[in-house]
């Protein structure tokens, strides 16, 4: 016969698998709507730039964003000046253009093309002669100028939903209990006054000095959020997490719905950061499906919010109600429009900045880099 704690134990069990069962469900529907879709074709038309592209124009929007001239640290899509115009919008008076080299490129002829000796360059505007195969080949590079989509105004930008932070107080004693815990992991935690100095986050786990830092210019119901999500490293990953683009895409799905399941586990309804959030990274992950990517981490997801909460002493929520993912409550019937209409209204990106830089953007490379 089972024992009372026993009982227990099953019940949180199937709460927590319904409740992966859900945020799969959501992220599902995220990904199939309207709006993701809109905005991956959007992100499509940026073309991928070289590293070294990659790296002039972090440079040069750290400084526009220390000018005050960017509202964001991070670049979002970045492109020319004409490009800028086909997509419907234009650059503001006074924003400066990144410079960037560009490749040249010539166009050669040869009616022997076998014989490299035979090429030769054509001029702008001729044509080659009876009998010659042109090719084009890169002959050097020239400065050229391109703008954020913070520097321009104009038609909206598609993106998907983005992380919205949340706000209010944290349940009591959680922020101690989840301390506590990442300290038994051999972790100090730290916070800092803002998200400039943990690279653009909203937390950060660092493996080689083993501390967690959290930022504190966020509500406290952000802020135990974020921690949660941060002892979720901290149980499930390592320090070779961000080697591979792969396995950091898993790490964050993981850490974030171990996250969801703590909150809702104390009445917190996270679900408006951990669904973008969740479904940015599951996308990420090449070769396979977002929803498939969160139907894999169920059991590993499942495993380690149970861990956390069974060492946890605060109030949890004992009817299984888990705010945010019951039919009622979720939002996704509401026009995206409707939703971001302030936010764009205003020109610029409000959005939180996600716990790890998760934007799908051009230069997520470097961002992954940590630069
Ligand atoms: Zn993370």
């Amino acid at each position: 016969m089972a024992t009372t704690r026993e009982q227990t134990q099953a019940n949180r069990e199937a709460k927590l698998d319904e409740l992966h069962e859900r945020l799969t469900g959501e992220v599902e529907n995220l990904v199939s709507g309207e709006d993701w879709s809109r905005a991956l074709a959007f992100a499509a038309r940026f073309r991928a730039r070289s590293f070294s592209n990659t790296l002039l124009i972090w440079g040069q929007h750290q400084g526009a964003y220390e000018a005050g001239l960017v509202p964001d640290p991070m670049p979002s899509y970045v492109a020319g000046y004409r490009q800028w115009q086909g997509l419907g919008r234009q650059v503001q008076k006074g924003q400066p253009g990144y410079q960037i080299l560009a490749p040249v490129t010539g166009r050669f002829a040869s009616a022997n093309p076998a014989d490299a000796a035979s090429w030769r360059r054509l001029n702008k505007g001729e044509k080659p002669r009876a009998g010659e195969v042109v090719r084009s080949k890169m002959v050097g590079v020239r400065p050229a100028y391109v703008w954020d989509a913070s520097q321009t105004a104009g038609d909206p930008i598609p993106e998907p939903p983005a992380p919205k932070l949340l706000e209010g107080e944290a349940p009591a004693g959680l922020w101690d209990g989840l301390v506590a815990q990442v300290e038994a992991a051999g972790f100090a935690v730290v916070r800092v006054p803002h998200e400039g100095m943990i690279h653009g986050a909203n937390g950060m786990t660092d493996y080689t000095a083993n501390t967690v830092a959290v930022r504190e210019n966020m509500d406290p119901a952000a802020q135990v959020k974020t921690l949660a999500h941060e002892l979720g490293h901290v149980l499930l990953q390592g320090p070779d997490q961000d080697e591979a683009r792969q396995h950091r895409g898993i790490g964050e799905v993981e850490a974030e719905s171990v996250a969801l399941m703590v909150g809702a586990a104390h009445g917190m309804d996270t679900t408006g950061y951990t669904i973008p959030y969740v479904s940015t990274w599951a996308a990420r992950v090449d070769g396979k499906e977002p929803v498939e990517v969160v139907k894999a981490t169920g059991e590993r997801v499942r495993k380690t919010a149970l861990t956390i909460l069974d060492q946890l002493d605060t109030t949890q929520v004992a009817d299984g109600t888990q705010p945010g993912l019951d039919r009622e409550s979720t939002r996704r019937d509401q026009p995206a429009q409707e939703r971001s209409a302030p936010d764009r209204a205003a020109g610029r990106h409000v959005e939180p900045l996600p716990e790890h830089s998760a934007r799908p953007v051009s230069v997520a490379a470097a961002q992954e880099r940590g630069l």
